[in-house]
């Protein structure tokens, strides 16, 4: 079996390689698998160093936008997870051209070439941001899409492009939307690990807004699990919602991490809000619970505390990250 994961270096990829590679999906066991990753700000190498030597991983440098290029990847693919985004909304906010390029462009790049090369299966990897905010309830596959930023209309356009190549062309395509996602190797400027590495580095915490904004949270693990699942037997043009089931608002997250890392109220700063920013997500995910036997395993008290043991003990990782963050907001 041949699997290609594109953004691959990414947090959610490269996760999922590395779970791969170790075996944790056993229908997907003993597959060659090809990441395919731009290498943005946001791929890093490290993140896959664990598995660098592993002979049954390769590692292609190039853009999901390239079509030659992606032809020659997809060619005797069995299973195609694309994980591949531009996926920071702040930045969709500053400037969108690039979330259309790679998300909308670059997924219809692949979808093209999938349904060209007669790849077997197609998961489209996104997000609950899709619909919009959501007062109460929770959303299930059917809603409308009503998405917000940049980032999620971009997102909602690739999704809605996967469904049309399923119905056009045929091709197994599987979309998936989550939660949330928090674990090791996170990119640094995202809330969780941002959070995180400013209280190991004895900064404060930004708070958006009044810091109600709810956000469900899902352990990567999990997510990757579920997406594994999808991958094995989840029914070709069907949408799948991974849910983590821990709804918190942003003020609530911040306060469990003052708490693991032993600070107070003080290292809390408030900061304007983001524009149009979403109230609350949430996803009802009985759809992959009872059809493929999803469920989250990973606690959140035991997952966000093995997190934030691991940005403690990773400083080697995130601190250059940061570094590069920093000379990019303000260039000498
Ligand atoms: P990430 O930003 O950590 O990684 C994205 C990866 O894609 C990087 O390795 C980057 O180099 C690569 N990439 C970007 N543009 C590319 C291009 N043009 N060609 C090839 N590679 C390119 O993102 P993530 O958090 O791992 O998210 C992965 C997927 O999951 C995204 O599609 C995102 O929309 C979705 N998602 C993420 C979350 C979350 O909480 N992180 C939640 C819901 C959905």
């Amino acid at each position: 079996m041949r699997i290609v994961v594109t953004g691959g270096a990414g947090f959610i990829g490269s996760h999922f390689v590395r779970s791969l590679l170790a075996g944790a999906y056993p229908p997907l066991a003993g597959a060659e698998v090809v990441v395919l990753d731009r290498f943005t700000y946001a791929g890093c190498r490290a993140n896959l160093a664990q598995v660098a030597d592993d002979p049954a991983l390769t590692v292609v440098t190039g853009d999901v936008c390239d079509a030659a290029l992606v032809s020659e990847v997809l060619s005797g693919a069995d299973l195609v997870v694309h994980c591949a985004a531009e996926s920071h909304v702040d930045r969709s906010i500053a400037d969108g051209g690039e979330f259309v390029r790679t998300n909308v462009l670059g997924t219809q790049t692949l979808l093209e070439a999938a349904a060209r090369v007669g790849v077997g299966r197609f998961l489209q990897v996104s997000t609950d941001e899709v619909y919009g905010s959501v007062e109460h309830g929770s959303w299930h596959e059917d809603q409308p899409l009503h998405p917000n930023s940049p980032y999620a209309a971009s997102k909602a356009s690739a999704d809605l492009l996967a469904l049309a190549f399923h119905r056009t062309h045929g091709l197994a395509v599987c979309v998936t939307r989550c939660s949330n996602n928090y674990g090791p190797y996170q990119f640094p400027e995202k809330a969780l690990p941002l959070f995180v590495t400013n209280l190991l580095d004895g900064r404060k915490v930004p708070l958006y807004g009044d810091g109600g904004n709810v956000r469900d949270w899902l352990h990567v693990d999990d997510h990757c699990r579920g997406l594994a699942l999808v991958a094995e037997a989840g029914r070709a043009g069907a949408v799948y919602h991974i849910g983590g089931g821990t709804e918190l608002a942003n003020r609530e997250l911040v306060a469990r991490l003052l708490e693991l890392l032993g600070r107070d109220g003080t290292m809390v700063e408030r900061v304007p809000d983001r524009k149009g920013h979403d109230r609350r997500y949430s996803l009802a995910f009985d759809r992959i619970s009872e059809e493929l036997g999803y469920a989250p395993r990973t606690g959140f008290e035991s997952g966000l505390a093995e997190t934030v043991k691991w940005y403690a003990e990773h400083r080697d990782w995130w601190l250059p990250l940061r570094q590069r963050l920093a000379r990019e907001a303000s260039p000498a």
